[in-house]
């Protein structure tokens, strides 16, 4: 890739708008946080064969699909305990982001993971929401929503013993926290659990005034895009790739400017099924669609899903900067579309209209810088290739 696109792409300001906070628990520091609380991380389900070390853990981040990625994740937040660890975990998420350029931040936590584990809901918001203030002091701002797991039921069956909260449950405990709380997400396993039976929830959740998205057309069919739409009404699309299987339906994404907020090394790391009549995957940056939705009108942007777990060939976690590179790599993306994915996240981020005006001012002029430099740059080597 061109040099100054690079610098480009590192240097310029940017809003992350799909990132699971347990998804960027680097391997370091969730085995730090398993040794100090006596947690042991295992390799396998049954909890037969417990990871050695960090690199261990690192070299088993190679999935084939979206399950089996889970189920290590899920394994990883196990060595989460205290509110402090929550903090630690976001911390270093922010302080990557920062180093980054990210200027805005809209992340995910799952509470009925942590409370599976014995975590009181309070512990992991009240650590997650300490850190994202401090994040603030440190020129990152954010908003934090909370997921509803998509495997565990709206409302679990009665008389059943269970070790986890179901989805009304979560949604009572987060109203008691709406002044840390700025909207509600739809995360896990896709396929199997389509939109509509979390519909009494979202219209429960929706009646907080937060705004509310799901993921949907990850692994699931468009149906599941519309679904999330129609039935859940949702203010944004996490993934929405499969959008690109019903024209009617990219048109109406593309009039109702609706988000989707796309994350290229999660597909490429998760063999995304990109045809299913044919079974087809993912397995080349070169068939991401991200360029499709663009010249087709849709509100796409870039973002790192778990930049932990879905890594570079180099073996670095797959932050923001990370995956624009890889899509301006791959794709022969200009700078004008950069820019558009950098715009499109602002535009459809859940700011307020001030601080989106201000956003994008940021970063009109740091193109407008970018294009002084260049001509200097091109002044520069013009004399000298006189004088030579
Ligand atoms: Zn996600």
């Amino acid at each position: 890739m061109d040099n100054a696109l690079r610098k480009f792409i590192e240097d310029m300001p940017k809003v992350e708008l799909h990132l699971h906070i347990e998804g960027s628990l680097e391997p370091e520091l969730a085995f730090k946080l398993a040794q100090k609380n006596g947690v042991t991380l295992y390799k396998d389900k049954e909890k037969t064969i417990p990871f050695e070390s960090a690199e261990e853990l690192k070299a088993a981040y190679k999935f084939d699909n979206l399950q089996e990625f889970l189920d290590l994740y899920y394994r990883g937040m196990s060595s989460l305990k205290t509110e402090q660890d929550f903090y630690d975990m976001t911390m270093a998420y922010l302080t990557k982001a920062k180093s980054q350029n990210v200027t805005h931040t809209e992340i995910f936590f799952d509470p009925q993971q942590h409370m599976e584990n014995g975590i009181a809901f309070e512990t992991a918001l009240n650590g997650i929401h300490r850190a994202l203030k401090d994040g603030e002091e440190m020129g990152v701002t954010s908003k934090l929503i909370m997921s509803f797991l998509r495997h565990l039921p709206e409302t679990a069956p009665e008389g059943v013993e269970r070790a986890y909260k179901d989805a009304f449950e979560t949604l009572e405990l987060a109203k008691q926290h709406l002044d840390k709380i700025d909207g509600f997400g739809l995360d896990s396993s896709e396929a199997p659990f389509p939109p509509a039976i979390f519909e009494r929830v979202y219209e429960e959740a929706r009646k907080t005034g937060k705004p509310v998205m799901a993921h949907a057309g990850e692994e699931g069919p468009w149906e599941y895009v519309r679904d999330a739409l129609d039935i859940l009404k949702v203010d944004r699309i996490d993934h929405g790739n499969h959008c690109l299987d019903n024209e009617a339906l990219v048109q109406r994404l593309v009039d109702e400017k609706m988000g989707l907020t796309v994350c290229p090394y999660s597909n490429l790391r998760l063999n995304h099924t990109t045809d299913f009549a044919t079974d087809t995957k993912l397995t080349d940056m070169k068939q991401h669609p991200i360029k499709k939705m663009l010249d087709l009108g849709l509100k796409a942007s870039i973002h790192s899903d778990d930049p932990a777990y879905f890594r570079t060939d180099e073996g670095k976690g797959g932050y923001m900067t990370e995956n624009y590179l890889a899509v301006a790599e791959a794709l022969n993306l200009s700078r004008d579309d950069i820019v558009t994915l950098a715009r499109n996240a602002i535009e459809t981020s859940f700011m307020s209209p001030e601080q989106k005006t201000a956003k994008t001012q940021e970063l009109d002029a740091y193109t407008q810088r970018a294009d002084v430099f260049q001509k200097y740059v091109n002044q520069v080597g013009g004399e000298q290739a006189r004088t030579a």
